[in-house]
C-alpha cells in the first residue's frame, strides 16, 4: 500500500484531514485505537464556520440549529444572533459517525492502532503502532499529519510542548516609596465536564451561565436532548458544580440523565511549533486556550485544510504561518475572556456589561463564528 500521509488520530480534525487530503489527490491512512463513533467531553456547539468547513466535505450530522449565543447571570441575559447563518448543536457520536462514514466512503482506511512512535529523516516518516494486543504494523510515508488530541503524545515525543512555567511580572508601584507588587499571571488550570439531560431544549442559543468559579454551557442537540458542560478551575464533581447555577438547575430538575459525565483538561496546552519536519500538528494537537468560545472543531477543521495544503505544496513551514492566521482570533478573544474574568469582580460584571453593549457582545461573538480562513 502507497501512503501518501499518516494521519495519527482520528476524531474529528484526523477524519477531516483524511478528507481533505483525499479531495487533494493525495492517499491517507488514518490510526485510531479506539473502536465504534467515539464520544469525548465537549459543548457539542459548532460554529457556522465550521459547519460550514463541514457542508464542504459533504458531512451534514443531524443535530439541533443554533441560531446564536446567549450569557445568563443572575436574571440578566445578553444575546447575539450569528451572521454568517446558523450553527449546530452535534452529539459527538453522531459527529463521528458522519465524518467516519464519509471516509469510508472515499475508501480511506482507518486502522485501529496507535502511534507509539515517530521517527522521521528528510524523506519519509516511520511510525511505529501497537493494540491492546501488543505491536501493530510499522508504517512509512513521505508525511504526518498528527490530529491525537489534547494530550497529543506525537506533539510531546517531538518535543514541541512549550512549558507552562509559572511567570510572576514585577511592577513598580508608583508613589509610597516605589514598593514592588507582583501580577499574578500565572496560567489558569480549568477544566471540563459534560453530561446530557433527556429534556426539549428551551430555545435555539448555545445558552452560558456565568457562575462565580466557572460557567455552564447549555447545548441542545436534539429535539429532546441537551448537553451540558461546565468549565472551571475547580475540579468538583459536576453535580457540585451545578449548585452555582441556580437558573440552570431550575431547568434540570426532574430531567433524566441520559449520559455518564466525561472531563477533560486542563484545557489549556500550548506547543512551541506545529512542524517538526516533516510532521505537522493539528487540532487540538497543535495547542488549546480554552472551550469558553466554544470554537475548537471548527478551527481544527480549518488547521485540517491548512495542514493537507501544505503537504501538497511541499512546503510544511507555509503551515505555521496559515496555523498562526487561523488560530489568531481565536486565541486572543478565548485568551482575552479567560483572562479578563479571572477576578471575581470581572465575572459579576460580564454579563450585564454585554447586556448593555449588544454590538460589542454582537461583534465577538460573530467573530468567533465567521468561517476560517
Ligand atoms: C468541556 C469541553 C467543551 C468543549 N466545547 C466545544 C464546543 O462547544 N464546540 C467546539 O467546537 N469545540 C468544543 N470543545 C473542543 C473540542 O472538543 C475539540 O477541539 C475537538 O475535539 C478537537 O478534535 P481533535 O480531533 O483535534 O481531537 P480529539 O477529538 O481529542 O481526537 C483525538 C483522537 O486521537 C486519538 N489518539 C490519541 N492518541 C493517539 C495515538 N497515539 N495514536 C492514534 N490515535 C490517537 C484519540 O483516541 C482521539 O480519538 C470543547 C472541549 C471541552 C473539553
Amino acid at each position: 500500500m502507497s501512503i501518501d500521509v499518516i494521519v495519527i488520530g482520528g476524531g474529528p480534525v484526523g477524519l477531516a484531514t483524511a478528507l481533505y487530503a483525499v479531495r487533494s489527490g493525495l492517499s491517507p491512512v488514518v490510526l485510531e485505537p479506539r473502536a465504534g463513533s467515539i464520544d469525548k467531553a465537549c459543548g457539542e456547539g459548532l460554529m457556522p464556520g465550521g459547519l460550514q468547513a463541514l457542508a464542504g466535505l459533504g458531512v451534514d450530522p443531524d443535530g439541533h440549529d443554533l441560531r446564536g449565543i446567549r450569557y445568563v447571570a443572575r436574571g440578566r441575559v445578553a444575546e447575539a444572533d450569528f451572521t454568517a447563518g446558523p450553527g449546530r448543536g452535534i452529539r459527538r457520536t453522531t459527529l463521528h459517525a458522519a465524518l467516519s462514514e464519509a471516509v469510508a466512503a472515499a475508501g480511506v482506511e482507518v486502522l485501529p492502532f496507535g502511534a507509539t512512535e515517530v521517527t522521521q529523516d528528510d524523506t519519509a516518516v516511520t511510525v511505529r503502532t501497537d493494540d491492546s494486543g501488543g505491536e501493530g504494523p510499522t508504517l512509512t510515508a513521505p508525511w504526518v499529519i498528527a490530529a491525537d488530541g489534547l494530550h497529543s503524545p506525537t506533539r510531546r515525543s517531538l518535543g514541541l510542548d512549550r512549558d507552562h512555567t509559572t511567570v510572576r511580572r514585577l511592577s513598580s508601584g508608583s508613589g509610597g516609596g516605589g514598593v514592588a507588587r507582583t501580577a499574578d499571571t500565572r496560567p489558569l488550570r480549568r477544566y471540563g465536564l459534560r453530561q446530557h439531560y433527556g429534556i426539549r431544549p428551551w430555545g435555539d442559543h448555545v445558552e452560558v451561565h456565568w457562575g462565580a468559579h466557572g460557567e455552564a454551557y447549555v447545548t441542545p442537540v436534539a429535539d429532546d436532548l441537551v448537553g451540558v458542560a461546565v468549565l472551571s478551575k475547580q475540579r468538583n464533581p459536576l453535580s457540585e458544580s451545578l449548585a452555582e447555577f441556580p437558573e440552570l438547575r431550575d431547568r434540570l430538575d426532574g430531567a433524566p440523565v441520559v449520559t455518564s459525565v466525561r472531563g477533560a483538561g486542563p484545557l489549556r496546552q500550548r506547543t512551541t511549533h506545529r512542524v517538526e519536519g516533516r510532521v505537522l500538528l493539528a487540532g487540538d494537537a497543535s495547542g488549546y486556550v480554552d472551550a469558553l468560545t466554544g470554537e475548537g472543531i471548527s478551527l481544527g477543521l480549518a488547521h485540517a485544510r491548512a495542514a493537507v495544503a501544505a503537504v501538497v505544496a511541499d512546503d510544511p513551514q507555509s503551515y505555521e504561518r496559515s496555523w498562526r492566521a487561523a488560530t489568531r482570533r481565536y486565541t486572543l478573544l478565548t485568551h482575552a475572556l479567560v483572562q479578563v474574568t479571572r477576578p471575581a469582580w470581572t465575572r459579576r460584571l460580564l454579563v450585564p456589561a454585554a447586556a448593555t453593549l449588544p454590538p460589542v457582545f454582537r461583534g465577538a461573538v460573530n467573530e468567533l463564528a465567521r468561517p476560517g480562513r
